[in-house]
């Protein structure tokens, strides 16, 4: 067994078709970019909430503002009868499948195609990700490809919203119903989505969301666990901050974690949902507005747009052919970055990062063509207008 230190290292082959796939881009000398792929949208209200937080001097996890958060959270957009705030994205996953009881053994089910943290979070309880490829309708993982990966040893299948598009739950609820699996929902980028009329964060037993600074809302580095069960509800409660009991001081019945929100980033955190609205808002409209200038760019896909389905909008994502876009995704990437543009390639999958490659079998083909071809345009709410015409613009005219 290594230990957590020791870093895993590829095998040459591998190594060569990473460098191959994924160069580096070599923009450091163009900062700062002209338009940011994403800024967080902050007011005075954040501000004056972290400043009474400040003048109360309540500033560690225990204050006000957490379980005002919490509250606003859980009624206005989750729809759970509970929320429980934490540090990170991160916890809020992990704290999730500790609930769940998964550990040492154990098997969950995620996509390969999502960001490190879903896996992280699985290999911390002890238990082993298990990938399933991504669907090229919708950039989620492919539901049809579930049931095959489900062993005696799968406690639970955790779905991630990726870019803000909710995954097709109804085929997942019914497998987990039929297997007896838990269903935790990684909702980070999906803060707002809704599928079938029902919001992320309460289709399944339990769900993680993130307030990292591009998220759609941000307490800085933060998280969220939404629940209706209360017993989960209980035991995050409980090992988010060192498991500390009622009855006596300095006594602890679990291993518990230093997860906790701080009062002051609840305080952004509060701010930043009472401006919700008009966040999920704007990102519609950005979006809306990408679509409609990219569109019919030979070999330019804009994200899926699904009926019955509410994106959050989260990264507005383009796949680029450069067999009918003429220029390919690097190189575009490049020709954008020299305009003062600022994008991101699409998640590395899982199967490919060096410590998880080891432990993966199958193959994966639409996860790694979404790696190689797709990029993310400069998103958020505090974006104009008039920047996502100038980045539409450089795109159209860039095809050859
Ligand atoms: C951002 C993100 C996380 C991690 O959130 P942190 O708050 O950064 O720990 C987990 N899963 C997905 C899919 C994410 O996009």
């Amino acid at each position: 067994m290594k230990t957590l230190l020791q870093p895993f290292h590829l095998s040459r082959t591998a190594k060569k078709s990473i460098q191959k796939h994924l160069p580096r881009l070599k923009t450091e000398h163009i900062h700062p970019y002209r338009i940011p792929v994403s800024c967080p949208d902050i007011s005075e209200k954040e501000e004056r909430y972290v400043r009474l937080a400040m003048e109360s001097k309540w500033i560690s996890g225990k204050g006000p503002y957490v379980e005002k958060f919490e509250q606003l959270f859980a009624s206005q957009v989750s729809h759970t009868k509970y929320a429980i705030a934490v540090n990170s994205g991160t916890s809020a996953l992990h704290l999730s499948l500790l609930a769940c009881n998964i550990g040492p053994g154990d098997e969950v089910i995620i996509p390969t195609f999502t960001m490190i943290a879903t896996a992280n979070a699985v290999r911390y309880t002890g238990a082993t990700p298990v990938c399933v490829d991504a669907d090229l309708a919708t950039w989620n993982m492919d539901v049809t490809k579930i049931e095959a990966r489900i062993t005696k040893r799968t406690k639970a299948i955790a779905p991630v919203h990726i870019y803000g598009l909710p995954v097709d739950m109804h085929p997942i609820q019914k497998l987990a119903k039929k297997y007896g699996l838990w269903v935790i929902e990684d909702a980070a980028e999906a803060h707002g989505a809704e599928y079938r009329g029902h919001r992320v964060g309460g289709l399944g037993d339990v769900a993680a969301f993130s307030f990292f600074a591009n998220k759609i809302i941000t307490t800085g580095e933060g998280g969220m666990i939404t629940t209706n069960n209360k017993k989960i509800a209980h035991v995050v409660r409980t090992l988010r901050g060192h498991a500390f009991t009622r009855d006596y001081h300095f006594w602890h019945q679990y291993v518990g974690y230093s997860y906790e929100m701080t009062n002051l980033a609840a305080g952004v955190g509060l701010g930043q949902t009472e401006r919700f609205r008009t966040f999920v808002a704007k990102r519609k409209k950005h979006a809306m507005l990408y679509t409609k200038l990219l569109h019919g760019i030979p070999g330019i896909t804009t994200p899926p747009q699904l009926r019955g389905y509410v994106s959050a909008n989260w990264m507005y994502g383009v796949l680029v052919d450069s067999t009918k876009y003429g220029v390919n995704r690097n190189d575009l990437r490049m020709i954008l970055a020299k305009k003062g543009i600022e994008t991101r390639p699409f998640f590395v999958p899982i199967h490919m990062q060096p410590p998880y490659q080891l432990a993966s079998v199958g193959s994966y083909p639409v996860s790694e063509k979404l790696c190689c071809d797709g990029l993310y345009l400069p998103s958020g709410s505090t974006l104009t207008d008039d920047e996502i015409t100038y980045v539409a613009t450089i795109i159209r005219k860039t095809q050859k």
